[in-house]
């Protein structure tokens, strides 16, 4: 288990991606899954928030 600590900054560009998404719903940022990383490995945001799995990422319009 590691902690959620690679957010990144939400681009449009980068929205497509199969693993999905750990969204956090504290601070609202956001990691991109990688294809070896499952959404269990994570277990909250670095803030301290809770993180929730998506498949696709909603980008603020
Ligand atoms: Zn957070």
């Amino acid at each position: 288990m590691v902690l959620f600590n690679k957010i990144k900054e939400i681009s449009t560009a980068k929205v497509k991606n199969k693993k999905g998404y750990l969204v956090c719903e504290d601070c609202g940022g956001y990691y991109e899954l990688k294809a070896d990383e499952s959404p269990s490995d994570f277990v909250a945001c670095e803030c301290g928030g809770k993180l929730k799995h998506t498949k696709k990422l909603k980008t603020p319009n």
